[in-house]
Formats: structure tokens, sequence, C-alpha cells
């Protein structure tokens, strides 16, 4: 099981977020640097989470993203599969669409995979991921950009 770029993206956004929120002066770009990613990347990541209710844009003057209540408490399997979309772990249908697809066994065993997969993840929530070591890791990111 590989999650997309995409999901991961989201993920570190939501970690990030979810260490150093709270003046809610955060901007897109600053999360993308912390993270090591292109900022267009992480825009689009920021604009999936915002429509998800995990994250919200505070306008005006020092304004910035900041998780919502949604995003402290929600599951990270919810997320994940929120992300992940009706994605599979082999693509049946694609450009050359399998003989099989229609009444395949392996296909089935791979969908109950990819839900156990999930279900390992739905204890977890975005609070969580950012218990020791990964929080203070977070933390000492944020806190090497220079002002
Ligand atoms: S063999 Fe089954 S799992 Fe593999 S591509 Fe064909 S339908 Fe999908």
């Amino acid at each position: 099981m590989r999650l997309t770029k995409f999901t991961d993206l989201a993920l570190r956004a939501v970690m990030r977020l979810a260490v150093c929120d709270q003046d809610g002066s955060v901007t897109t770009r600053e999360v993308a640097e912390d993270m090591g990613v292109p900022t267009t990347h992480m825009a689009k990541a920021v604009s999936r989470l915002q429509h998800l209710g995990v994250l919200e844009a505070r306008r005006g003057r020092g304004g910035g993203l900041g998780l919502t209540r949604l995003g402290r408490q929600a599951s990270v399997g919810w997320l994940v599969r929120e992300l992940e979309g009706e994605s599979e772990v082999v693509d049946c249908e694609g450009d050359s669409p399998c003989p099989l697809r229609g009444a395949c066994r392996l296909r089935r065993a791979l969908r109950d995979a990819q839900e156990a997969f999930y279900a390992t993840l739905d204890p977890l929530t975005v609070a969580d991921l950012v218990t020791s070591p990964t929080g203070p890791v977070l933390v000492g990111l944020v806190g090497r950009r220079p002002e």
C-alpha cells in the first residue's frame, strides 16, 4: 500500500499546523518551506483540507492557517480515506482494463487489505501524530525559520 504524494503533503501540513498554529498567522508558503515541498503543491493540499473542514484560513492582517477543532480531533484513518478517495491498490480499470476486473478474487482481497490498512489508522488522531518524538522535531523546524 502506497499513499499518493498529495495525501502525504496534506498529512505533513496538518502535523505542521498541529504544533504551531496558536497565533493563526502561519501561511501556506511557510508550511511548504517547513515541510520541504513546493508552495504550489502545498497550496492544493491546503485547499483540499479546507474543503474537508480540517483547517481554516483566517483572513486579514496577521491572518493565516489554523486547524479547526475537527482537524485536531480527526481520525487519521478518516483523513487518509478522504484524501485517497476511491483509489484502489491496483488500477484494474485504467487505459487497458483488465479482463478479470468484473470477477476477480485478487481484487476483492486487495480491497480488504486496503481497508485493513486504513483501519489500523482509525484509532490515531492528528493530535497523536505530533506527540514525541515528532512534535519536538516540528517545533525545531519552525524555530529554524528566519524572522
Ligand atoms: S487481476 Fe484482478 S486485481 Fe489484477 S488488474 Fe485484473 S482485476 Fe485487477
